[in-house]
């Protein structure tokens, strides 16, 4: 679905990424690990539109996306989640889910364009998979607070909802499971897995071992480079992989 061809980057005489190939399968869940500053989040922002790789290609579909705003990959169903997690704080859980919903709603976005009011029934509808969205992340009991006075743990989970409320083709993570506690990591990892069965494809980018466990292949950033990639067992097992997680 996704492939990552040879991308560098370097800021100032730094080089982060050094001719790093990744593949993203359709339909898989891969996952991306590797010790702190390896570059994991820095591939991650190139990937999802938020930097330009200095050499190389992102490939989407068959084609290059390189100059591909955000707007328009997120528009093409790729979709990300944040490090901290971005929540729009002023408004409600259930409002932040109906905006997720407009987000890629293709009668949304003409109404946005034309600057109309939306429909009424498509408000409704809007509404109604707001709620089972809601229902589904186990945000019902809070989905007429504040999401700024969410807990983190929360806040995180309604990050994914709103991203997922849209039924992207390709979901993008970055440390989702921070700031989490181990009974909010499991409902991490099942939700994910569910999506996934689902149909949705989830790129993966974490320190967590546990939820990586849910991941079909990993690749290891190790200063740069792809020092390892395949199921997470052997990769585990590889001891290229033990050495720079021991010298990180
Ligand atoms: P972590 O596990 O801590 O999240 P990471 O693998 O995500 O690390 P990156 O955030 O990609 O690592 O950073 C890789 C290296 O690039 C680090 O040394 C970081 O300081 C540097 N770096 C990242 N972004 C920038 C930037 N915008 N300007 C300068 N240096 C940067
Ligand atoms: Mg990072």
């Amino acid at each position: 679905l996704l492939e990552v061809r040879a991308v560098s980057k370097s800021f100032g005489g730094l080089h982060v990424l050094r001719a790093v190939d990744l593949t993203i399968a359709r339909g898989s869940i891969t996952g991306l690990i590797g010790p702190n500053g390896a570059g994991k989040s820095t591939l991650f922002n190139i990937v999802s539109g938020f930097l330009a790789p200095d050499r190389g290609d992102v490939i989407y579909h068959g084609r290059p996306i390189g100059r591909i705003s955000v707007v328009d990959r997120s528009r093409a169903g790729l979709v990300r989640t944040f490090q901290t997690p971005q929540v729009f704080g002023h408004l409600t859980v259930r409002e932040n889910l109906v905006a997720g919903c407009h987000k890629l709603g293709r009668s949304g976005m003409l109404a946005d364009m034309l600057g109309l009011p939306l429909a009424r029934r498509e408000l409704a509808q809007m509404q109604r998979r707001a709620a089972l969205t809601a229902a589904r992340f186990s945000l019902e009991p809070v989905a007429d607070v504040l999401a700024g006075k969410l807990p983190v743990g929360q806040q995180r989970l309604l990050e994914l909802a709103r991203a997922a409320i849209a039924d992207p083709e390709l979901l993008c993570l970055d440390e989702p499971s921070s700031g989490l506690n181990g009974d909010e990591v499991d409902q991490l990892a099942r939700m994910l897995t569910q999506l996934n069965e689902e149909g949705m494809t989830v790129f993966l980018v974490s320190h967590d071992m546990e939820l990586m466990g849910c991941a079909a292949t990993v690749n290891v950033l190790c200063f740069g480079e792809t020092i390892a990639s395949g199921p997470f067992a052997a990769v585990k097992a590889d001891p290229r992989v033990r050495e720079a997680y021991l010298g990180a």
